[in-house]
């Protein structure tokens, strides 16, 4: 079996494809202008876990991530760029932001396991791709000079416009959502800027043949996705508020310069929600890497809890389920220790096909603990396979636990049980037992009295 996933475009589960062995992948990355926060880096372990399928059963992979420094506008704030405001904000230059935030943005994903994309070109370095794909597109005729001076896309001239999202358009009312409201001199509502003229901007801003301006965003995944790799795009992974009209744009502009279909599989991973809210700015309903990290948490304990969803799924994170998976990693750490020492490995089939048939790995961690369970499993071969599922989960499983010592409070109730056993109140023991395993902890009574170990 290879790899198969599910295709926006064609809404079937497809298989991955390659070119000389070798599959291309991009993941539109970050815009630097804040921190990550965990709905973010959910979509950025997406393309991680693809990758490390691919590589485990021995293909090989080629991956691009884009990074965002410029161009991105906000749909709230009237020719707003994000990376400029920020900049205003903090009172620093806006290349400065962008080298602060994209800085960070690593440190977050190697906290996470996250391999290594081969290349993360910034949008501010590929001006001159994004000129050269726009003059090609002018001169294809799918791109027109606007009467405000700026570049559009000719979105009628692309008639496959929308197979990605199902927007046609003539249903796309004028004002929709996404439209940026700047755009003054473009001939249809639904076209989108490839280059705006500066304008009044200062900053953030290059020659080109339409004079001094910048690129619109959709166009820097087009342009660096074709030249980073080779005009054809196997696997493109995103968010799925990107579908529209961020992807749909962005085929538009990569299929009309090649003349071919550029991307064989669309993925899209759900969003994630905290607490049961929208993770936003204005809500306060923003949670990063480092929050969880501070609670003491290990950062993979949010990889784990990905892990149980399925990708195409909305899932709710919770403080709680960080803590569950976080002891859930403990455990694992001390058992694949208990095992053995081996480095050796083992393919679990039933594994690897829950991984494989789009990406099924709530499925594939259940057999996970089906093979810690079985009595009919030696040791050594649960680490094997321990070992070997963790090249695809990337949660650190043979990192020996740490030691955890206990709190006081939990030392007061371990004392107040004591007692309560030598006094043979067993209502208050049992009580207390419950607290305690609430907090963490497994009690066992023996012959020299009550042990606890974390659960
Ligand atoms: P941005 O930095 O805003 O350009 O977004 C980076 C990536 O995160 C994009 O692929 C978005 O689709 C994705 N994304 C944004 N919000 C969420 C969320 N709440 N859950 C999952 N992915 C998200
Ligand atoms: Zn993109």
């Amino acid at each position: 079996m290879t790899l198969a996933i599910y295709d926006t475009a064609s809404r079937v589960v497809k298989a991955i494809q390659s070119q000389n062995g070798v599959t291309s992948m991009y993941c539109c990355g970050p815009t630097v202008y804040r921190d990550a926060h965990v709905g973010n880096l959910r979509t950025f372990l997406l393309s991680d876990l693809i990758r490390r399928v691919i590589e485990v059963t021995g293909g090989k992979v080629e991956l691009i991530q884009n990074i965002t420094d410029v161009g991105h506008m906000s749909v709230d704030v009237i020719g707003e760029d994000k990376l400029l405001a920020q900049a205003t904000a903090e009172n620093k230059d806006p290349f400065e932001i962008a080298r602060i935030y994209e800085a960070k943005f690593h440190k977050d994903l190697a906290l996470l396991n996250v391999m290594k994309a081969d290349n993360y070109p910034r949008a501010s370095e590929s001006i001159d791709l994004m000129i050269a794909m726009i003059t090609d597109l002018i001169s294809k005729n799918f791109a027109y000079i606007g009467s405000d001076g700026s570049v559009y896309f000719d979105s009628k001239a692309f008639v496959s416009y929308g197979n990605i999202s199902g927007n046609r358009l003539e249903a796309l009312k004028p004002g929709h959502r996404y439209e940026y409201s700047d755009e003054s001199g473009k001939r249809f509502h639904a076209d989108w800027a490839l280059w705006k003229t500066a304008g009044e901007r200062t900053e953030m801003i290059w020659e080109s043949p339409w004079g001094f301006g910048f690129p619109g965003w959709h166009i820097e995944c087009s342009a660096m996705s074709m030249h980073l790799l080779s005009d054809h795009v196997n696997v493109h992974v995103g968010g799925i508020d990107l579908r529209f009209p961020h992807h749909e744009n962005e085929r538009a502009q990569s299929n009309a310069t090649t003349g071919a279909e550029t991307v064989d599989l669309w993925v899209h991973g759900e969003h994630l929600l905290f607490e049961g809210r929208k993770m936003s700015k204005s809500s306060g309903n923003v949670v990063l890497l480092s929050d969880i990290v501070s609670r003491g948490l290990d950062p993979l304990s949010a990889r784990l809890c990905f892990l149980e969803n399925r990708f195409r799924s909305q899932m709710d994170l919770t403080w709680s389920a960080l803590e569950i998976a976080d002891a859930q990693l403990d455990k694992w750490r001390t058992k694949t220790t208990l095992w053995g020492a081996s480095t050796e490995f083992k393919v679990d089939l039933a594994f690897l096909e829950a991984i494989e048939l789009d990406l099924d790995t709530p499925r594939a961690l259940q057999r996970l603990r089906l093979i810690e369970k079985s009595s009919e499993i030696s040791d050594s071969e649960k680490r094997a396979i321990f070992i070997y599922a963790d090249k695809v989960l990337g949660l650190d499983l043979t990192r020996p636990a740490l030691v955890r010592g206990i709190s006081i409070e939990q030392q007061e109730m371990l004392d107040a049980r004591f007692i309560a056993r030598s006094e043979k109140r067993w209502s208050d023991s049992d009580a207390l037992r419950l607290a305690l395993e609430k907090s963490g902890l497994e009690i066992k009574d023996g012959a020299s009295g009550q042990e606890w170990s974390w659960r």
